[in-house]
């Protein structure tokens, strides 16, 4: 697996404000937040992408993220948020090992801007893909 400022990160070769280190996961914030406490929680593992990602480092990832989210809403004031996670350079993921963005957002607007153009889902459409998602689980 290829490495990244995400491991000199880690490694603590590079500094950080560092919120949380446990086996499996690394905590910090973003070096520039869209937000104030916008902050970034990775696995220790370097997968690039979250589809590359082992089952053990995903679950630590998802046991901590309600926790790390609780206290930067505690600490900041914060009552909304969002969780950012890009994978793949057209998908705007700009470091390669995965990371979840954790990013307040406030009633003066800062924090994630988003553009969702949703369109209907064909009732032939859902049901072929559904079929060819699910095939592809087992
Ligand atoms: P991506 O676009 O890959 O999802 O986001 C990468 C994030 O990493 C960006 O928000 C960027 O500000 C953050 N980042 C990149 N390099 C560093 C760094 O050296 N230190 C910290 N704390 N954050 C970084």
């Amino acid at each position: 697996m290829a490495t990244s400022i995400f491991t000199k990160i880690i490694a603590r070769e590079i500094p950080c404000f560092r919120i949380h280190e446990d086996e499996h996961v690394f905590a910090f914030l973003d070096i520039n937040p869209l937000s104030r406490g916008h902050t970034l929680v990775i696995p220790k593992e370097p997968a690039q992408t979250l589809d590359q990602l082992s089952e053990e480092s995903a679950a630590a990832l998802g046991r901590v993220l309600p926790r790390i989210s609780r206290a930067i809403l505690r600490a900041t004031g914060a009552t909304a948020f969002n969780i950012l996670q890009n994978n793949g350079a057209m998908a705007h993921q700009v470091v390669m090992h995965v990371h979840f963005h954790i990013i307040p957002k406030y009633a003066d607007g800062s924090g994630l801007g988003i553009q969702w153009p949703a369109r209907a889902l064909g009732a032939d459409e859902g049901a072929a893909l559904a079929t060819a998602i699910t095939d592809q689980l087992q």
